[in-house]
């Protein structure tokens, strides 16, 4: 992939904080599993948490690929900064260059740019954070069901009740981008609404513990939305939008990968580093052995086959893609999120039983990918899912 000069010199921002900042804090913020408050710091200070928002509303501009690279050198130094960062960048890339490519009357697209000018102001000038809360423990965040979450349309705005799993970036978030189902006689997926919910507002808490095996850092806990009123402006999209972008721009939910693709990369770059005897602490060389040899061998493919699957899918990412370019895109999240995990345990297979404690990063790394390939909508098992039938049915084909 030929690197414009932005994202070259995004890439070495983002690689620079990493390897700095971010790499020696890691550690902490996975034994305490607590946010890393002190990462959003530095990435606030270099203006990355505007690398989404469109730089006549003050951002950096970054596209969809883009984005995509600079995520993927951060979660080579910290998977739970990369992969809360994906929930706060993506809430403007949606609503930014995404929905720009979106069908809109021309009320709806000046409704939008009155939206989202609020949302972009309170990240470039407030330094605000966004999450982004869909997961419900039901069938709606695999996108089979409408949203359980729902949001009645009052005077001025929503009244919204629910409640939402998993949702990184609880209590550390100022707003939760929470997507609803706006209440009617028959909820619809058609009628998913995309509210940005304020931290602060009366009738959201966050509820239950954390303690997971890994991505310990996105303090992922419930929360709970009742009666909360929110004003209009709180719309991320205009209504009825979102089911547009889900249906037309498919790429939009590839974007928890990269920071997979940043662990696979970390569990190759430490196994080689160990076996040249150059982790500090561990002086052990075992490079020597054609065993270690053909096993670092196998995860350069590996890692190789996987990058190459991720440049060619980020770079075709568009609106209403092929039909090949939608599945190569679930192909490319199945294998990311299978392969990283895959690598990090090569990795502690070559490198052996000294790499697996706590006190180097791989171990963390191999908790961490575990999480990859469960995070919905795309699944591993709902990409082959899709794959195997999309690849066999079209649109509308039944066997009746
Ligand atoms: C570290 C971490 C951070 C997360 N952060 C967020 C976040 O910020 N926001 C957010 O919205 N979510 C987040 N999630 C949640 C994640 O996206 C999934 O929703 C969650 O892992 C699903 O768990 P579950 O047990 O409810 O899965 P279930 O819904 O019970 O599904 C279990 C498995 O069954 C399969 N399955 C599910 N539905 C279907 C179906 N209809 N047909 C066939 N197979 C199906 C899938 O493969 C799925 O993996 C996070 C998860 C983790 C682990």
């Amino acid at each position: 992939m030929t690197l414009t000069e932005k994202q070259a010199a995004l890439m070495a921002l983002a690689g620079r904080l990493g390897r700095e900042r971010f790499a020696p804090r890691a550690d902490k913020y996975d034994r305490e599993a607590s946010f890393p408050f002190e990462n959003y710091a530095d990435l606030r200070e270099a203006g990355l948490t505007a690398l989404c928002v469109p730089e006549r509303h003050g951002g950096l501009g970054a596209d969809f690929a883009t984005y995509c690279l600079v995520s993927a050198e951060l979660g080579r130094y910290c998977g739970s900064t990369a992969l809360t960062f994906n929930m706060h960048v993506c809430s403007t890339l949606w609503t930014g260059a995404l929905a720009d490519d979106l069908e809109m009357s021309a009320a709806q697209r000046e409704r939008h740019e009155r939206h989202r000018a609020e949302h972009y102001r309170r990240v470039v000038a407030d330094g605000a954070i966004y999450a982004q809360p869909f997961s419900e423990g039901g069938a709606a965040a695999a996108g089979k069901a409408p949203f359980g979450t729902v949001a009645r349309r009052v005077e001025g705005g929503y009244l919204l009740n629910g409640k939402k799993i998993f949702a990184s970036l609880s209590g550390a978030a100022d707003y939760y981008g929470v997507l609803c189902t706006e209440e009617k006689p028959t909820l619809s997926q058609r009628d998913t609404l995309y509210l940005a919910v304020p931290a602060k507002a009366e009738g959201v808490s966050v509820v239950g513990d954390w303690d997971p095996l890994g991505m310990r850092g996105t303090v992922s806990r419930t929360l709970l939305l009742k009666d909360v009123l929110v004003p209009e402006t709180a719309e991320l999209m205009p209504p009825g939008l979102y089911f547009q972008a889900a249906s037309r721009w498919p790429h939009m939910f590839l974007t928890l990968a990269p920071t997979y693709m940043g662990i696979a990369r970390a569990a190759y770059d430490f196994t080689v580093r160990y076996l040249r005897g150059e982790v500090p602490g561990m002086p052990v060389k075992r490079r020597m052995y054609p065993t270690k040899q053909i096993a670092v061998a196998e995860m350069f493919v590996r890692l190789q086959q996987t990058r190459a699957l991720f440049e060619s899918v980020i770079a075709e990412a568009r609106i209403d893609p092929a039909k090949e370019e939608r599945l190569r895109a679930y192909a490319a999240q199945y294998t990311i999120m299978e392969n990283a995990n895959e690598l990090c345990r090569l990795a502690i297979r070559t490198c052996g039983g000294q790499a697996m404690l706590r006190s180097l990063p791989l171990e963390r790394l191999y908790r961490d990918s575990r999480c990859g390939s469960l995070m919905l909508p795309w699944t591993a098992e709902l990409c082959l899912d899709r794959l195997g039938r999309e690849a066999l049915y079209e649109p509308g084909e039944t066997d009746d």
